[in-house]
């Protein structure tokens, strides 16, 4: 039997699940928990699990999850989805939508909702799990199903490594991951490469001398350094980088002084760099450094600049190989709706979960949008004001076919390493 009859046979279940599947999907919906917070949803994917026959590890890194199906001597494959919500009123008008506030972790009471559709991650993978579980007859190998949590802080990855994570579950051969995207439901866009931004904050102290606003000579102002560097940061994308890389270095904080007639002590800019593989990324921080620090040089400044590095998220970079082959089964499944999906400026924590285990991955987008909503802004021209995207409060994925084509696309492509028994011996 060949991957792609073993996946037809596993996805057979899908029809019995469905409607199971859109109940789990509308309560998840209504009841979304912040980053590190997940602890209902953990709950609730462990009780399952535990029942379908995996091997559940709790409250891996906090709230993580990760369920085993051993199996075969052939490496693992990781199919992994993120569980956290945002702090987002949501704005949807879905009968499901969500009317949660929660604490967070600076004490604030902030509204709570499903605005990046993890939601939809989460019932993905266990409709996955479930039918990988239940058609154990067609395929062969072990099974890791990894739920995590605090993907939009950018450390739930890194939190369930630092639990132990890898000495915890068997290591997989390869891991996939999964996002909704602001694309018509049914579309699966593969991409081999660079497909989703690293990010980098900053945060960088200018210091220079305070005086009296009549007085420059008796001062080094921080203000015209933190100018002269804002513009000069600038040169970095524009005449440092080839053009065929791309990157984004944005100011989008710059605070200094409270008064006319004062020239104050320091200057403090908040800076965002985008890249797209690791090799821009140093460049592009080393460049913003030594950008800094020359023009506190210029100025005079007696005192160095400080730099205080704020969250990160690392580049996601497809393996060409396994990407390669999951585009060619998601291409025998889907047909058509199998497309290349361009470059996302989005950025991702999933990569350090593979790159802990030094296994290659492939992470892919699925479209979420009703299709005819989609084409008509097309057709307009209106595609960025009609079609809301992730992180909006009036973000509202249609369920189907998203839904169904999530779960197909993850058994997919574990069908794609876990081998199937030779003929017969099903
Ligand atoms: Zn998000
Ligand atoms: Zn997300």
């Amino acid at each position: 039997m060949d991957s792609k009859a073993a996946a037809d046979r596993v996805l057979t279940g899908l029809d019995d699940i469905r409607s199971e599947l859109e109940a789990f999907h509308r309560d998840l919906h209504a009841h979304p928990e912040l980053s590190h917070q997940e602890h209902r949803t953990a709950a609730r994917v462990a009780e399952h699990l535990e029942g379908w026959g995996y091997e559940v590890c709790a409250g891996v890194g906090g709230t993580g999850v990760v369920g085993v199906l051993a199996g075969g001597d052939e490496p693992a494959v990781l199919l992994r989805a993120d569980m956290d919500a945002l702090p987002v009123r949501e704005d949807t008008g879905l009968p499901y939508a969500s009317t949660v506030t929660a604490t967070d972790a600076s004490g604030r009471e902030v509204p709570v909702a499903h605005a990046c559709g993890h939601d939809l991650h989460v019932t993905c993978l266990l409709g996955a799990a479930r039918l990988m579980a239940a058609g154990r007859g067609p395929w062969q190998g072990a099974l890791v199903v990894l739920f995590q949590p605090a993907e939009e802080t950018g450390d739930g990855a890194d939190r369930m490594l630092a639990d132990g994570l890898t000495d915890r579950v068997p290591r997989p051969g390869v891991a996939f991951a999964q996002h909704v995207l602001p694309y018509p439901a049914g579309w699966v866009g593969t991409r081999a490469g660079s497909f989703l931004s690293a990010a980098d904050n900053l945060t960088v102290t200018l210091h220079g001398r305070g005086a009296h606003g009549s007085a420059p000579q008796a001062a080094i102002d921080p203000v015209v350094m933190a100018a002269m560097t804002v513009v000069r940061l600038q040169t970095i994308v524009s005449r440092e980088l080839a053009a065929t890389r791309p990157a984004v270095v944005t100011v989008g904080s710059i605070q200094s002084g409270s008064s006319a007639n004062v020239i104050p002590d320091s200057a403090e800019l908040l800076i965002n760099v985008r890249t797209y593989d690791e090799d821009s990324r140093q460049r592009v921080l080393d460049d913003v450094r030594r950008i800094v620090r020359a023009e506190c040089d210029a100025s005079g400044a007696t005192r160095e600049p400080d730099f205080e590095p704020g969250g990160r998220f690392p580049p996601t970079v497809n393996d060409e190989a396994v990407t390669a082959e999951v585009a060619a089964a998601f291409t025998a499944r889907f047909g058509q709706r199998a497309v290349t999906a361009e470059p996302q400026s989005a950025s991702e924590d999933f990569s350090r979960l593979p790159d802990a285990f030094g296994v290659p991955y492939t992470y892919w987008g699925i479209g979420c949008v009703d299709p005819r909503t989609y084409r008509t802004a097309q057709r307009r021209g209106t595609i960025a004001q009609d079609v809301p995207v992730n992180h909006s409060g009036r973000f509202a994925p249609v369920v189907q076919p998203t839904l169904d084509t999530g779960v197909s696309a993850l058994v997919t492509a574990a069908l794609t390493r876990l081998r199937p028994p030779a003929d017969g011996k099903t």
